[in-house]
């Protein structure tokens, strides 16, 4: 029987499971190529995690290159649909005039194969796309749509900074929010103090990225040895759900699962989850992996983009997150599109303001006093084109610098 933890999200008065399948990775045919999801295993996947419990499904338009939500709507059929709360995005970025909203909720409608989306969120709001929001009524259509109930409750997900997520919270009576959030994730993106604001507001919390992407659950000989020495027996990937967990703000916690030993541990964790359950020792084994895990980043760059914008139109902190990229993974492989994807040129500029890649920096150093982490901005951005341009090994730009540190 299920012993699947519950959070009631107080603003819709409904009991979801602390576990949210996100169907962002899901079993895909062909490792790393996630064009192509393996159809009958994600099917088999997603209703196996609902029949252990868990009633919460997140996708969005552009997951899986747009596959993720007709996949879901497959795996919804046969009774599945009602048993859950059913997520999906409004991609923002896709709209070009206020009709475009009814649109592409429409199309995902159809894709879902489903008369409703329990909770739609405005995808991924930052500064720039919440204007657009406001630019285009998106709020207006996303109020008509519900009247109509083609959706029944409104939020927003976000990847920006703390001012920018207060001042999207203030902006409206949301039904929820969902943030990134996990223990190196305390003082950027949204932030701890984000977290605790929305909680003020009692604006359920949803958290996506609990694993960074995986990266929290890398065994090193330093981490293997702080959860080995830990007074409670936990693996990494459980050590990193529970400090989530433990915050009442949070309401569900979401993890991309791909393979069914995934899905039973994260499943395990959640049933043992509690808000408040920490004490004060396993606050310390947090902090030992935290510090573990910082000194794999090339550079503590929180995203608070401070140092914005670079009047060469340098995108500072996207190019720092390609950089610490490539730092934890050895190679330039998983961000070589998202960088080809900056401005290359300042001609580039004009069709991607403040969307530079990093050899746009002209060294006028202006940005270094802005930076509150004490980055050399300008140092950073040379090894960003040693990777990721000149296609130099990681390992060999970053050698010097692990000397100094060792
Ligand atoms: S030093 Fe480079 S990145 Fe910094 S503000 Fe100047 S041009 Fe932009
Ligand atoms: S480089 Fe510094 S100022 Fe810029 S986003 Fe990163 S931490 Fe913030």
């Amino acid at each position: 029987m299920s012993k699947m933890k519950f959070r009631k999200l107080q603003t819709m008065n409904k009991e979801c499971s602390v576990l949210g399948f996100g169907c962002m990775r899901l079993p895909t045919i062909g490792e790393g190529d996630v064009r192509h999801i393996d159809e009958p295993k994600a099917i088999k996947l997603i209703r196996q995690g609902i029949n252990l419990g868990i009633n919460y499904i997140d996708t969005a338009w552009p997951y899986h290159n747009k596959e993720s939500e007709s996949v879901v709507g497959k795996a919804l059929q046969d009774g599945y649909r009602e048993k859950v709360v059913l997520v999906t995005k409004a991609p923002i970025w896709e709209y070009k005039e206020p009709a475009d909203f009814e649109k592409y909720l429409r199309k995902q409608l159809e894709k879902l194969n489903t008369d409703h989306i329990d909770i739609y969120l405005l995808h991924a709001l930052n500064k720039m796309r919440f204007q657009r929001v406001l630019d285009l009524n998106v709020l207006k259509a996303a109020e008509k749509a519900k009247k109509e109930g083609l959706i029944n409750y409104i939020g927003f997900s976000f990847h920006g900074n703390y001012e920018v997520f207060c001042e999207i919270l203030d902006a409206y009576s949301w039904d929820v929010c969902q943030i990134q959030f996990n223990y190196m994730d305390i003082n950027s993106q949204a932030t701890e103090k984000g977290l605790l604001y929305a909680g003020t507001k009692n604006i359920p919390v949803i958290v996506m990225e609990p694993l960074l992407g995986g990266k929290l659950v890398r065994e090193t000989e330093e981490t293997l040895e702080i959860v080995a020495d830990a007074p409670t027996h936990r693996t990494l990937a459980e050590w990193a759900f529970q400090f989530v967990w433990n915050y009442p703000e949070v309401k569900v916690v979401l993890s991309g699962m791909n393979t069914e030993a995934q899905l039973l541990e994260n499943v395990q964790s959640a049933e043992s989850s509690c808000p408040n359950s920490m004490n004060p020792i396993e606050f310390e084994v947090i902090e030992k992996l935290r510090c573990a895990y910082q000194n794999l980043f090339a550079v503590p760059c929180t995203r608070c983009e401070y140092c914005m914008p670079c009047p060469s139109g340098v995108n500072i902190p996207m190019n720092l997150l390609v950089l610490n990229e490539a730092a934890w993974t050895g190679s330039a492989d998983s961000m070589k599109g998202w960088f080809d994807s900056f401005a290359q040129t300042p001609e580039e500029l004009a069709e991607k303001p403040n969307n530079g890649a990093a050899q746009l920096c002209v060294e006028c150093m202006a940005c270094i006093e802005k930076c509150p982490q004490g980055i050399q901005i300008p140092e950073e951005l040379k090894k960003v084109v040693a990777i990721y341009k000149e296609q130099k090994d990681p390992s060999l730009v970053f050698k010097s610098e692990r000397n100094k540190r060792n």
